[in-house]
């Protein structure tokens, strides 16, 4: 405990030095960040962030604008037959939220994961969801990972895992085993039809139907990659299956 505590001050200590002689810039606009309440978004970026609140979609968290819908499912969910729980989101994915997830998944930002974490801890409601539940990051295919050297869903869960505590862990049973073409620009079918047996459970790895499991991934776009994991997960033996994703739209 004591060692933990050194390490706490230590940390503290060579981030203020640091951000003495490289005062932070916001990753969205580049002007100065204060250091004391935030990591890397500046004060009106942070404010423009649209931290998802209720209601929202309880297949993907994405937030129903000004309306008071009750329906179950969004228009994004509408033709999505989900084979997990439920899912929670922790942001709309625009303006300095997009840049985030894009300067962490393809410039190498991993930085801003402690920017993320503090987010994920100001969505209302999002750790709460989290809280006690083991974490799987969707894998990325090993020759993704090695070209880009990290997996930034695994990073996400990670921080997730930390911030939300409470017996929260991250676990990695799932592995990529089809290394499909980029999927951006293809339609809802294609792409679930692209991703069939793309994912499996390590060899001989059994999963406790009592466990409650949380797939993770940076953004939810048709919900097909998170599907795929889900049936993956359930073939070897999960039974409670739900989705978070940092950011959506
Ligand atoms: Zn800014
Ligand atoms: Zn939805």
């Amino acid at each position: 405990m004591e060692r933990q505590q050194r390490g706490r001050h230590w940390r503290r200590w060579l981030r203020a030095l640091r951000d003495t002689w490289f005062p932070p810039v916001c990753a969205h606009c580049r002007s100065l960040v204060d250091p004391v309440r935030r990591h890397h978004l500046c004060e009106p970026c942070a404010r423009r962030l649209h931290r998802v609140a209720g209601p929202h979609c309880t297949t993907c968290g994405y937030p129903f604008f000004g309306d008071t819908a009750t329906d179950r499912v969004c228009e994004h969910c509408f033709e999505l037959e989900p084979e997990f729980r439920e899912g929670r989101t922790a942001v709309v994915l625009r303006g300095p939220a997009r840049t985030l997830v894009i300067d962490l998944k393809y410039h190498g930002a991993t930085h801003l994961l402690e920017e993320i974490g503090l987010i994920a801890r100001e969505a209302e409601g999002f750790l709460d969801y989290l809280r006690g539940a083991t974490l799987v990051p969707v894998p990325l295919h090993p020759r993704k990972l090695r070209e880009r050297g990290y997996n930034q869903s695994r990073l996400l869960a990670g921080i997730f895992a930390r911030v939300a505590g409470s017996g929260t862990r991250l676990a990695e049973p799932l592995r990529r085993v089809v290394d499909t073409p980029t999927q951006t620009r293809l339609d809802r079918r294609t792409r679930q039809e692209n991703l069939k047996g793309a994912f499996e459970v390590r060899r001989g790895r059994r999963l406790d139907p009592a466990e409650r499991f949380v797939l993770i991934d940076d953004v939810f776009t048709t919900g097909a990659t998170l599907n795929t994991c889900a049936v993956a997960l359930r073939r070897a033996g999960a039974r409670v299956i739900d989705v978070a994703t940092f950011g959506h739209g």
